[in-house]
């Protein structure tokens, strides 16, 4: 019998920390207030408004109090369907108290997308404004759902104002373990359609410690810090990196509920911004409108991250040049993963050199190995394979799918990313490659299972494929591959109209392909390199 070979196991360059992971989430966030209660919590972006900790702890407990008064229990699940907003936090956070489930939607979601959430999530309430009540009304009413809008109560709706109104005094004493899930955000994963991704207690307050506690409070958010909250609080990494991380350093956080590039400017010199998370495209942005950019005052910015997507050369050189003195690093994360799995150590208290390209090192409390995909051997430095990431901070598994949690994390706790990278001699981790079929437009994730299931509810289409096309703006976009059945006259603006209708706008269709076959394996997988193959050989005609 060969001998078993020893692992191959990166850690971070710094300590591992103290992790309090026996809290709910909740408590966590909010251990330290008694240091900040007075001082700004949540800065509303569009309104001028501030809310103090003191605020916001007291109405999260309302809000929480007045949901199980709506009878919301421990385990149950509701839906926030809502852009940014001060009500985003206190729902949150309000279910975190009662042990209850948030499964966070993009609020442009078609009502198919909407409702296939609501449905595979068991929501028992709906968080929203009313503008999106249409697209649920007919759901929930068949299925005696309460909805809750947060701007003004259309018939059969409540007013979020019951929510806030609460009585904080009759809220219940709840046990929470740590193993609870407070987080049902949607991703496909590696493969295949969204999937419910069961982010729990510990798994949180261990992923907020790795990027904001220890020896090195330094490292991402402190107190003093005013962090911009214009990335989506219903993706992860604005849930957890800025919103879940502002609130226990206990710094402000700015809400801005749609990225345009002026107002966002403004907010950035008035509240004299320090972090700010963003996107690769908010830095095309940036790049792009110079003009504009100039006008603005932008020295208070100490620290500006990138994730979601790969960040260009060029655009690294650009977010150094409009912000002259900020610290520019990259972070990468996966939803399943907790978000986090690196980040950049440029904040450190004692900061390690930035390399261009990196996506920073493996946070602490955790362990990251980069394995060959088909053999599953764990390789040395300097040489490609697949990400995996082991500790507290991954999720539980996917709701009701134990299959697809049993080929994301195997028997031994790793969790299996589908990026392909390396990690450098100064422990730095480089992307080089994406193995899963995942597509990302300007970091919002597009399934390709889910449209070609669309597609082929379509009666002129025989069978279809689809992956990603590089874009200037948003990354990468959907194109499909399309079978037509014999003797149809479908034209490529038919199938994209076909499919713009029934999904938010980055799940669009770029461009359609007609060929004779989808190419496919032995044991029936579509054969995508084949396909990225042709794109790359230039746009098939
Ligand atoms: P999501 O679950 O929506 O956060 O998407 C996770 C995926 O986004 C990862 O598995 C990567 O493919 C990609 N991603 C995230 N951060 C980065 C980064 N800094 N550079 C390159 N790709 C990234």
């Amino acid at each position: 019998m060969e001998p078993e070979k020893k692992e191959i196991i990166f850690r971070s360059k710094l300590p591992d920390i103290y992790i309090p992971k026996h809290l709910p989430l909740h408590s966590y966030c909010f251990e330290n207030i008694s240091d900040f209660s007075d001082r700004p919590c949540l800065i509303d972006g569009a309104t001028g408004e501030v809310y103090t900790y003191a605020d916001v702890e007291l109405t999260s407990r309302k809000v929480a109090s007045a949901l199980h008064q709506k009878g919301i229990n421990k385990g149950d699940v509701i839906m926030i369907l809502l852009p940014n907003s001060p009500e985003f936090v206190y729902s949150f956070i309000g279910a975190s108290y009662l042990g209850a489930v948030s499964t966070m939607a993009n609020p442009f979601f078609t009502a198919a997308e909407t409702i296939k959430q609501a449905k595979a999530s068991g929501a028992k309430i709906i968080i929203t404004q009313s503008s999106h009540v249409p697209k649920v009304r007919d759901y929930a009413s068949d299925n005696s759902i309460n909805v809750i809008c947060i701007d003004s109560a259309p018939e059969g709706c409540s007013h979020y104002s019951e929510l806030t109104s609460g009585d904080e005094t009759k809220l219940p004493e709840v046990e929470i373990s740590s193993d609870d899930v407070v987080a049902l955000p949607y991703s496909s994963g590696t493969t295949g359609l969204p999937k419910g991704v069961m982010l729990t207690h510990k798994g949180l307050v261990t992923s907020v410690a790795q990027q904001v506690d220890g020896e090195n409070p330094n490292l991402w958010i402190h107190s003093e810090d005013v962090v911009m909250c214009v990335l989506p609080l219903f993706h992860i990494y604005s849930l957890n990196s800025i919103l879940l991380c502002g609130l226990r350093a206990g710094a402000a956080i700015l809400i801005m509920q749609k990225f345009d590039i002026v107002p966002f400017l403004q907010l950035i010199e008035k509240y004299k911004v320090t972090i700010g998370p963003f996107v690769p495209p908010i830095v095309l942005t940036i790049a792009n409108n110079e003009e504009s950019v100039d006008k603005y005052d932008l020295s208070s910015m100490r620290t500006v991250m990138s994730g979601a997507a790969p960040l260009g050369k060029e655009l690294e050189d650009t977010v150094r040049i409009k912000f002259p003195n900020a610290k520019l690093g990259q972070g990468y994360g996966m939803t399943e993963a907790g978000p986090v799995l690196a980040m950049c150590l440029a904040f450190a208290k004692e900061p390690f050199e930035i390399k261009s390209g990196a996506c920073g090192t493996v946070v602490r409390n955790a362990e990251m190995k980069i394995v060959e995909p088909e053999s599953g051997v764990s390789l040395p430095r300097n040489q490609r394979g697949e990400i995996c990431i082991r500790g507290d901070q991954i999720m539980k598994g996917y709701l009701n799918d134990p299959e697809s949690t049993k080929t994301t994390i195997d028997s031994d706790g790793w969790l299996h990313t589908g990026d392909i990278g390396l990690i450098d001699d100064d422990d730095e981790l480089f992307i080089v490659d994406r193995l899963k079929e995942l597509i990302k437009y300007k970091g919002f994730q597009v399934a390709p299972a889910e449209l070609e299931a669309l597609l082929l509810t379509h009666p002129d289409i025989s069978d279809a494929a689809v992956v990603s096309m590089v874009n200037e703006a948003a990354g990468e976009v959907p194109v499909a591959f399309v079978v037509k059945i014999d003797g149809s006259s479908v034209t490529e603006d038919n199938i994209k109209q076909y499919v713009s209708k029934q999904v938010v706008f980055y799940k669009r269709i770029n461009r359609v392909f007609f060929i004779d076959t989808i190419p496919i394996s032995p044991s029936g997988k579509i054969l995508r390199k084949e396909l990225r193959a042709k794109l790359a050989a230039g746009v098939p005609t």
